[in-house]
């Protein structure tokens, strides 16, 4: 659902840049028109729409239409797209390369001022003296350079190029935005240089249209990406940075025209600009602040509940684990568990039976094993019933348990015989102990009926296996059942 709702957030944005690089397109391609079009007829369409009377000059405005083409082709994908913005930004960089030579050798070069426009007011001009009538500066010159090496650069769609694409631009924005305020203050110095040509006003923020409309192109890399994220700095930036340029040059531009309306003097201008600058500064630095200081304060909650949230799941996690290994142990248990007698199973039996005999025949210890069968069980079954009888056996395992020692293990071997296992045990300490159980087992209280056991014991001796070693023990328990019942034999 986040991931949706940011895809729409983003199309719609990707959107926006679509009709703003449009915008950018109809600036610089529309003013430049009517700019070439006076210049062809005469007509002065925009030359003196702003005070100094500089006009654009008609290979700047031909060289912008065939930059905004190049900027609009951005648009498509189209591989005849690329070859044409490359073969444009050829055109550029041609163009400013030419005209840079010129001033730098001073050689005219046939008809490159001219190649557009040859009337006769280039012609009366230039006869009064003014060589460079139609030539564009050589700001322009450069500037169409950077301009068109940017171009060239951006159709490559290299991430590692991009980068450096938009870096030669950063200066052709820098130096037009000083060429505006040259105008907007009436600094000569910072428009026209020396006696070369001019940067006309409307060229200067075609420039910017331009360069600008550039940086942005595939903006969602590289280090254009700050300007394009959807992060609060962002954000920031798409406000802060187009407004601190328009506020500060109004405001100077302002305080300007109030000392030359004659309302105060230099220092009074000088004073005011610094006030306002301060004020403004310290109101943008707040309102920034503010944000972060909004922003941050999110951050340091949101950090705090996901540490509440951890140590808690921290908590969970621990008592889980804890319910988990007891459960384990339980389960442990019950599967070595006979439930009906609660002694040792027979998986139980095997398990340290194997254990026992290991340690028995590496250390030469004594082991001894006895097999203890209820006499005549089936009977008992019949005559008394099967709940009974499972009384009966839950009573014999309770004996058996009895008659161990803690080192011995008491186990239910299967129906109504059991097994002990006696470690460390030689068959002469054994027998005492069988002779006991099957005591303890005749001479109880039985409320049914007489019960006896039968018992076979049988050592650790030649034997290959434990399962011999058990087998031993119930030839020895058959013997006793021969011999009558009620009996202890071991084999010797
Ligand atoms: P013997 O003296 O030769 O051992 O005769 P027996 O009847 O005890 O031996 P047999 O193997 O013929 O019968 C064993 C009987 O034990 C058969 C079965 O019904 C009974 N039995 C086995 N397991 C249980 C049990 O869990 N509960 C009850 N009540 N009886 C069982
Ligand atoms: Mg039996
Ligand atoms: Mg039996």
């Amino acid at each position: 659902m986040v991931k949706l709702s940011n895809q729409h957030n983003n199309s719609h944005y990707i959107d926006e840049r679509v009709f703003l690089l449009k915008i950018a397109v109809v600036l610089i391609c529309l003013p430049a028109m009517l700019v070439l079009y006076g210049w062809l007829f005469e007509g002065y369409l925009l030359a003196w729409l702003f005070p100094s009377g500089i006009s654009m000059k008609a290979n700047s405005a031909f060289c912008f239409i065939l930059a905004s083409i190049a900027l609009v082709l951005f648009l498509t994908r189209h591989p005849t797209a690329t070859l044409v913005q490359r073969i444009l930004s050829l055109l550029l960089i041609l163009t400013g390369l030419m005209t840079s030579y010129q001033y730098l050798t001073g050689i005219n070069l046939p008809y490159i001022d001219s190649v557009l426009v040859q009337n006769q007011l280039v012609e009366n001009n230039i006869a009064n003296g003014q060589l460079y009538f139609n030539r564009m500066s050589p700001l322009s010159g450069i500037n169409f350079i950077l301009n068109g090496l940017s171009i060239f650069l951006l159709t490559f769609r290299n991430y590692h190029i991009l980068n450096l694409a938009r870096i030669i631009i950063i200066p052709v924005i820098l130096t037009a935005i000083m060429v505006l305020i040259g105008y907007a203050y009436g600094v000569r110095e910072l428009y026209r240089f020396g006696f070369y040509v001019p940067l006309s006003p409307l060229s200067a923020i075609a420039f910017i249209e331009l360069s600008v409309a550039l940086m942005f192109i595939h903006a969602e890399r590289g280090f254009m990406r700050l300007f394009v994220g959807q992060t609060l700095g962002s954000k920031m930036v798409r406000w802060l940075l187009p407004t601190l340029i328009l506020v500060f040059i109004t405001i100077g531009w302002l305080c300007r025209q109030g000392n030359l309306m004659g309302w105060y003097n230099n220092q009074f201008e000088v004073s005011m600009l610094i006030f306002l600058t301060l004020f403004l500064s310290g109101c943008l630095i707040i309102w920034q602040a503010r944000a972060q200081h909004g922003q941050e304060l999110l951050r340091q909650r949101a950090q705090h509940a996901l540490e509440l949230n951890n140590i808690n799941l921290e908590k969970k996690v621990e008592r889980r684990t804890q319910e988990l290994k007891k459960l384990m142990e339980d389960l442990e248990a019950l599967s070595l568990t006979d439930s009906l007698t609660g002694l040792a199973n027979r998986r139980a039996f095997e398990q340290r039976l194997k254990m026992e005999w290991q340690r028995a025949t590496r250390y030469e210890h004594p082991l001894t094993v006895m097999l203890i069968d209820v006499d005549h069980f089936k009977r008992f079954n019949d005559d008394f019933g099967h709940q009974t009888g499972d009384h009966v056996l839950a009573q014999v395992g309770a004996i058996l348990q009895q008659a161990v020692r803690t080192t011995d293990l008491a186990c239910r071997y299967g129906g109504e015989e059991f097994v002990i296992i006696l470690p460390d045990t030689p068959l002469d300490d054994a027998l005492p102990i069988a002779h006991r159980i099957r005591e303890h087992v005749a001479d109880y209280r039985w409320e049914a009926r007489q019960v006896t056991v039968s018992v076979g014991v049988a050592q650790l001796n030649q034997q290959k296996t434990p399962n011999q070693l058990v087998s031993d023990a119930d030839q020895a328990l058959y013997q006793a059942k021969a011999a009558g019942r009620n009996q202890v034999i071991h084999l010797a």
